[in-house]
C-alpha cells in the first residue's frame, strides 16, 4: 500500500489547477492554507501502510478488496454487512480523536462509491442489457483499489435558485449537466462547490446533489475523471479561521498540523468524459436513491467522526480544569459526564443504523436512515454544545493567552509566566499548549461566543447567585401546606 511519501509524490505528479486567494498555486499541498489538510490525508497513507505507528488504527484502516483480492483502505471498500459499517464508524471516530481534522478527501468517497455501486447494479438490470454501468463502475473501482487512490465524492451543485429544478434556472449550468454527447464519451459542464479536501485527491467522482424528474434528464449524469483533467478548476475557500494559518506562527496555533477544515470550489468548465467513466447518463428516475443513500452514508460517516471530536474536546476540557486545579470540582466533573453522554448517545445512534442495515439487491448495505438521521441531528447540537462546555472549563486563556514571542522577552516573559501558572506542579507551557488546542477544538476562535461565556464570570458563578438567593425554604413549604404534609 502507498505510504505517505509515496501519497505526496503522487500529487505532485499531477497537474491540479488551484487557485489560492486569487492566485495559481503550483506547490498547493505545501501552501499554509491548505498544508493542514492535506496531512490529513497524507497521514492516512502513513497509518495504512505501517503496523507500528498506530497499531489500532492501522487495522481499522485496512479491509479486504472484493475487487483485487488484496488490501484496500477501508475508506474505499464495497460496504455489504453490518459488519462493514461498524468498521467504517469506529475508523472515523477513532481517526478524529487522533488528529482532530478533517480527511474529508477521504471519507466522502465511501458516501459516492457504496450508493453509486447498488444504483449502477440496479440501473442495469432493470435495463435488460441496454446498460452496463455496474461493469464500466466495477472495472473502475477495481483500478481504483489496486492503486489505492484518494476518491473525493463531489455532489453540492452550484444550485442557484434554490426554489427553482435544474431546467428551469435561469442559467442551466447552476446544476452540472451534459452538454454534448460525442461517440467516445460526454462533455459536462457546471460546479460543484463546497467540495472538502477536493484539490488533494487523484479522482473525481461526480453525481447529482439532488432527486431529478424527466425535463432534468441532462442533468443526471454520474462519471469520474482525474482531478487533473483538462476543464477542472479548484478554488480554495476563504473561511476566517483558516487564516490564522498564514498569519500565524504555527507554534502559537492549535493542533497546526492538522486543525483545519479545508474545501474547494470545483469548476468543471466543459470538461470531456471518456464513455468507460460514465456511470449515469439521463437515468433521472434513479437519483431518487442516490441521493437518499450517499446522504445516508455520509451522515454515518460524520456523525461517527464528531464522536470522536467531542472525545478530544472532553479530553482538552479535563486537562484544563486539572491544570486550573479544578479537575475535582463537582460542576466540572458533571459537564465532562455531559459530553460523554453526548458522544456515547451520538455513537449509539449511528451503531443501531449500523445494526439494522438495508441490504440492496447489489448486496451493498445501507445504514438505517431513521438512526443515521437521528444520529446527523444529535450530532449537530452535540458539537456545538462540546464547545460551549469546553469553553466554560477551559477558561478566558483560550482565547487571551499571549504568543510564545512574549514568553521569549526578557523580564516580560518571566513575569507572564509567573501570572499564567496554574496549580503546583504543571508547567506553564503545557498550560498554554493545551489551551492552544481547547481554542481550536472549541471552534469559537472568533472570540464573543468564548468571550460571553467567561467574562463577567463563568455560568457556574451566576448559578452560584440562584443557589445561593432562591428561597428554596419558601418553595418547599409552599409545597409541603398544598401536600398536607406533617413538616
Ligand atoms: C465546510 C463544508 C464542507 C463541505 N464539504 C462538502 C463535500 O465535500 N462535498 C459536497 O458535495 N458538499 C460539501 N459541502 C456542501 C454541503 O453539503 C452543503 O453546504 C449543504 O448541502 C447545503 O447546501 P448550501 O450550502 O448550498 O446551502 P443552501 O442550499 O443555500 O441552504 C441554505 C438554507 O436554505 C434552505 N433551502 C435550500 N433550498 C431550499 C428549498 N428548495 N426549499 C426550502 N428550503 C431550502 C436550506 O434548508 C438551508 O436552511 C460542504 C459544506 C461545508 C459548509
Amino acid at each position: 500500500m502507498m505510504n505517505g511519501e509515496d501519497y505526496l509524490k503522487s500529487i505532485q505528479a499531477m497537474k491540479n489547477v488551484v487557485y489560492v486567494n486569487g492566485e495559481r498555486v503550483e506547490e498547493f499541498w505545501a501552501h499554509p492554507l491548505l498544508k493542514p489538510a492535506f496531512n490529513s490525508l497524507r497521514l492516512t497513507y502513513d497509518l495504512e501502510s505501517n503496523p507500528d505507528m498506530h497499531p489500532e488504527l492501522h487495522s481499522l484502516l485496512r479491509a479486504e478488496s472484493e475487487l483485487t483480492g488484496g488490501t484496500v483502505s477501508r475508506f474505499l471498500k464495497i460496504v455489504t454487512s453490518t459488519e462493514d459499517l461498524i468498521g467504517r464508524m469506529t475508523m472515523q471516530r477513532v481517526l478524529m480523536r487522533y488528529t482532530g481534522g478533517c480527511f474529508g478527501g477521504r471519507c466522502i468517497a465511501g458516501a459516492v462509491i457504496n450508493p453509486l455501486w447498488s444504483v449502477t447494479y440496479e440501473v442495469d438490470d432493470e435495463s435488460n442489457g441496454a446498460t452496463d454501468y455496474h461493469e464500466r463502475f466495477k472495472t473502475y473501482m477495481k483500478r481504483v483499489h489496486e492503486k489505492g487512490l484518494t476518491v473525493m465524492g463531489n455532489i453540492t451543485d452550484a444550485k442557484g435558485n434554490r426554489s427553482l429544478p435544474p431546467h428551469k434556472q435561469a442559467d442551466p449550468d447552476m446544476f452540472v449537466r451534459v452538454v454534448e454527447k460525442r461517440k467516445d464519451g460526454i462533455v459536462v459542464n457546471g460546479a460543484k462547490l463546497q467540495q472538502s479536501g477536493a484539490p488533494f485527491a487523484h479522482e473525481l467522482i461526480a453525481v447529482p446533489t439532488t432527486a431529478l424528474g424527466p425535463k432534468d434528464a441532462d442533468y443526471a449524469v454520474a462519471f469520474a475523471i482525474p482531478a487533473d483533467t483538462e476543464g477542472v478548476i479548484f478554488v480554495n475557500d476563504s473561511a476566517c479561521a483558516n487564516a490564522k494559518f498564514a498569519a500565524m506562527d504555527p507554534e502559537d496555533i492549535g493542533n497546526a498540523a492538522f486543525g483545519m477544515h479545508q474545501s474547494a470550489h470545483v469548476i468543471l468548465d466543459h470538461v470531456f468524459v471518456p464513455n468507460e467513466r460514465v456511470f449515469l447518463c439521463g437515468e433521472w428516475e434513479a437519483t431518487r436513491h442516490l441521493v437518499h443513500r450517499f446522504s445516508d452514508y455520509q451522515r454515518l460517516s460524520s456523525s461517527s467522526c464528531r464522536c470522536g471530536y467531542i472525545d478530544l474536546c472532553m479530553g482538552a476540557a479535563e486537562a484544563m480544569a486539572d491544570y486550573n486545579g479544578v479537575g475535582k470540582v463537582a460542576h466540572i466533573r458533571d459537564k465532562l459526564v455531559d459530553m460523554s453522554i453526548d458522544a456515547e448517545t451520538l455513537y449509539g445512534l449511528v451503531a443501531g443504523s449500523a445494526a439494522m442495515p438495508e441490504i440492496t439487491r447489489s448486496g451493498v448495505a445501507l445504514p438505517n436512515t431513521f438512526f443515521v438521521n437521528a444520529a446527523k441531528l444529535y450530532m449537530n447540537d452535540a458539537v456545538l454544545k462540546a464547545g460551549h462546555r469546553l469553553a466554560e472549563i477551559g477558561g478566558g486563556i483560550l482565547v487571551t493567552r499571549p504568543s510564545h514571542y512574549d514568553f521569549e522577552i526578557p523580564k516580560v516573559g518571566e513575569l507572564l509566566t509567573k501570572y499564567h501558572k496554574g496549580r503546583e506542579g504543571v508547567k506553564v507551557e503545557d498550560r498554554i499548549k493545551m489551551a492552544r488546542l481547547a481554542e481550536s477544538l472549541s471552534g469559537l476562535a472568533c472570540l464573543t461566543p468564548i468571550l460571553s461565556v467567561i467574562a463577567a464570570g463563568p455560568p457556574a458563578t451566576q448559578r452560584l447567585n440562584f443557589r445561593l438567593l432562591t428561597n428554596f425554604e419558601r418553595n418547599r413549604k409552599a409545597a409541603e401546606r398544598l401536600a398536607g404534609t406533617s413538616e
